[in-house]
């Protein structure tokens, strides 16, 4: 088995694929084809849910991250022990259905384009709230902090605070976690706390010029495996900006609502940035 050829981060929601292995599982059959459009659920950082749709008629009842090990079983999602990259692994995209296709069959691969649209548009709104709350944050950071800065050059709070994204239709969940690693890099934890809805209303403003820019995204899919190291890029006004980023995005700021928003909220570790889209 080769390693699934993945065309969701070009943004495609449909094509062909060759049916490589069929598995039974509990709740149907995993197939693997040589190329897909469907985006699985990362077993390691579970953060866009898996796309529905159709393989050949089917209902695409999940779609999940696979690794065929060294002695030829397939693990799937969660039971995956493997690193990503680790050798002896090869990574595929399993569509989960009730009845098989044969091997070595040509099928149809058809993901519902409405829902997978609403959520590109979250997942990129999530990178650009990510950016926008790490440039609205950058004075509560002291003078010689130890923070790496993130794409646009502010202090990288996002990726040294970020516990759990969940992205859904039109809508993301961020959770943050403000410990005592981050205060000893230079974070004024406190003043930020007691600053949250403040940082809510100007990330915001931040975030909405950035949108009315329409600025076009494209992502870096490396080698165009399922695995690759891919890199989402959106050139805003204050640099070309980049996030590491697994999942898929729409083309274009354009297609972003000018009237998305953030809330922030305090929890017992940090705080949750919820973006809503529209
Ligand atoms: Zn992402």
């Amino acid at each position: 088995v080769e390693p699934t050829l993945v065309t969701f981060p070009a943004g495609a929601t449909s094509g062909t694929g060759t049916v490589l292995d069929v598995r039974p599982v509990p709740d149907g059959f995993a197939v693997v084809v040589d190329r897909t459009p469907f985006h699985p659920l990362d077993h390691a950082w579970p953060d866009q849910p898996a796309d529905t749709g159709t393989l050949d008629g089917r209902p695409v009842l999940d779609c999940r991250t696979g690794a065929h090990g060294p002695d030829g079983t397939l693990a799937l999602g969660a039971d995956i022990a493997a690193r990503r990259g680790e050798a002896g692994w090869t990574w595929v995209v399993a569509h989960i259905v009730e009845q098989p296709p044969d091997v070595g069959a040509q099928v149809q691969l058809e993901v519902e384009p409405d829902r997978r649209a609403a959520l590109s548009r979250a997942h990129t709104a999530c990178h650009l709230a990510a950016l926008a709350i790490n440039a609205e944050a950058a004075p509560w950071w002291r003078e010689g902090h130890g923070a790496r800065s993130d794409s646009l050059g502010s202090p990288d709070l996002d990726a040294m605070a970020i516990e759990r994204s969940r992205i859904e239709p039109d809508r993301s969940i961020d959770e943050y976690r403000l410990g005592k690693s981050i205060r000893k890099k230079g974070l004024d934890s406190a003043a930020l706390l007691a600053g949250l809805d403040d940082l809510a209303v100007r990330a915001t403003q931040r975030l909405q010029s950035w949108i009315a820019t329409g600025a076009p995204v494209a992502i870096d899919a490396g080698d165009g495996t399922l695995t690759a190291r891919r890199t989402w890029r959106c050139a805003l006004p204050g640099g070309d900006a980049t996030y590491p980023c697994g999942g898929t995005h729409v083309t274009t700021l354009a297609d972003v609502p000018a009237t998305t928003s953030l809330r922030i909220t305090a929890t017992a570790a940090g705080y949750t940035v919820e973006t809503v889209v529209g």
